[in-house]
């Protein structure tokens, strides 16, 4: 039992919650501060599923800005702090046919104007770096059955790479916010948030009514027990629903199940050497030109890890807060199902890879982008009429890539500031991933 009162309450010990609680008590080193997860451990929950990739070949002023600023302040805990992250630029090379480089010629301008550094290779740069690669496919009739594209050009992106999520989240965010005396609490499911009025309580049935003021009183937890706070901070990502809905909180996401498939053998050895894209020696992380599919170099185990794929067929979860018991989440579960490697992913990549023929499935896993319905950004936003509430949520995707920025903004949000400064010192409105003036310009850069 914990009868502290807090200043700071973060419920989810994720990057991002993890971000914001660094951020928030380096600015506010007097703030009591607690973090609450479910899990044993921060970083457990989706940042931990994740293939950790960063990027910053993206036409939108926003993205750009959150991803950019991120990966540099990774880069200097790494570098300057001397933090391991296991950080490299491995690059990014996304690999498009005649009609989707049409497409994305404006993006690719506005990119060039940003400084983004960025090349472009054609078909023939693209065999020569790459000879295992198949980049046609018109006389091939199994391929045409997949509706496969060709590749004529790719993009290559160079200060793009990955990272490992656990040291960022655990070996940084987590043990600087202890050093400067925050606090944790894992192995504790909040299950609910109390909403009250603000001000005195008048004994009405239902109370808080429509028209009186309200506030969060506290947070029960699966011990039993009732977390006492000024302020709660909902970093509960794809779960986010599950505290908000009750409440009458939207925050506009929705969970959408990925799947991440690991092949593994010595004949890949020849295929993940290679000498043209960066200093690893290793190939880029590929992104083909169907159904988003993309494929992560693990060299120094002859590995590859395979994510993306159609959408269209999967359900979306849209969870009942009053169904949901702690034994049987839906959202808790890491499966893959392995038959969608086997009869999709499976029979795109060996056409385009033929080395991956036979090359057998060793391990899969899956996870829940927290995808906001909106525009694919994270929202940082405190709810209208309710006192002590904060949501942090919606990493979409790309919740590593942008989590150093989004700490900064919801640190900046608390303490009222019209501006956020991100790494390096460039100004982010913090309006901009709320939700009444949200201003996220739409991303070009999509294949
Ligand atoms: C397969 C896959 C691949 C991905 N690849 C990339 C990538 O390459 N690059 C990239 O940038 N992003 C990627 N992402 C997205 C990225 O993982 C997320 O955007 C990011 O981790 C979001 O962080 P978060 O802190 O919001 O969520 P989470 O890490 O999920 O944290 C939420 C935390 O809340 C806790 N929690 C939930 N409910 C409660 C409760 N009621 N009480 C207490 N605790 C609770 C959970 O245990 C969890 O630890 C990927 C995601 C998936 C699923």
């Amino acid at each position: 039992m914990n009868d502290k009162h807090y200043d700071v309450v973060i419920v989810g010990a994720g990057i991002f919650g993890m971000a914001t609680a660094y951020h928030l008590k380096k600015e506010n080193a007097q703030l009591s501060m607690l973090v609450v997860d479910k899990a044993a451990q921060a970083g457990a929950g989706n940042t931990a599923q994740s293939a950790a990739m960063y990027r910053d070949t993206f036409s939108s002023e926003v993205n750009l800005l959150l991803s950019s600023t991120t990966r540099d302040f990774f880069k200097y805990v790494q570098n300057d702090l001397e933090i391991d992250l296991s950080l490299r630029d491995i690059t990014y090379l996304w690999l498009m046919d005649r009609l989707q480089f049409e497409k994305n010629k404006n993006a690719i301008e506005i990119m060039l104007e940003n400084k983004v550094r960025i090349e472009i290779l054609d078909k023939s740069d693209i065999k020569q770096k790459i000879p295992s690669l198949v980049t046609d496919f018109d006389d091939n009739e199994e391929a045409q059955l997949l509706n496969l594209k060709n590749i004529d050009y790719g993009l290559l992106g160079y200060d793009c790479g990955e990272l490992d999520a656990d040291k960022i989240t655990r070996d940084f965010y987590e043990a600087e916010f202890k050093k400067m005396g925050g606090e944790s609490l894992y192995n504790t499911t909040v299950t609910k948030l109390i909403l009250e009025p603000k001000g005195e309580k008048l004994g009405i049935p239902g109370e808080p009514v429509g028209w009186q003021e309200k506030k969060i009183g506290g947070a029960l937890t699966s011990n039993g027990d009732t977390i006492k706070s000024d302020c709660f901070i909902i970093a509960t990502g794809a779960w986010a629903n599950e505290l908000l809905l009750p409440i009458g909180v939207n925050c506009h996401t929705m969970p959408i199940k990925k799947y991440l498939f690991r092949v593994q053998h010595s004949k890949l050895a020849n295929f993940l050497d290679n000498i043209h894209f960066n200093g690893e020696n290793t190939i880029p992380f590929f992104i083909f030109p169907v159904h988003g599919i993309h494929l992560k170099p693990v060299k120094y185990n002859n590995s590859i890890w395979i994510g993306g794929g159609s959408l269209i067929g999967k359900p979306y979860i849209m969870t009942k807060p009053e169904e949901i018991t702690l034994e049987d989440n839906p959202l808790d579960d890491t499966q893959a199902n392995d038959r969608d490697y086997e009869f999709d992913r499976y029979l795109i990549l060996s056409e385009y890879l033929p080395i991956l023929k036979d090359v057998p499935l060793t391990n899969s896993w899956g996870g829940f982008y927290a995808m906001n319905t909106i525009d694919k950004n994270p929202v940082v936003f405190k709810p209208k009429g309710i006192k002590g509430l904060q949501v942090v949520a919606s990493g979409s995707g790309s919740g590593i890539m942008k989590a150093d920025a989004i700490g900064r903004i919801a640190s900046a949000l608390f303490n009222n500031e019209e501006y956020a400064e991100l790494f390096g010192g460039s100004k982010f409105k913090v309006s901009r991933l709320g939700l009444e003036k949200r201003d996220v310009d739409k991303e070009d850069f999509v294949i």
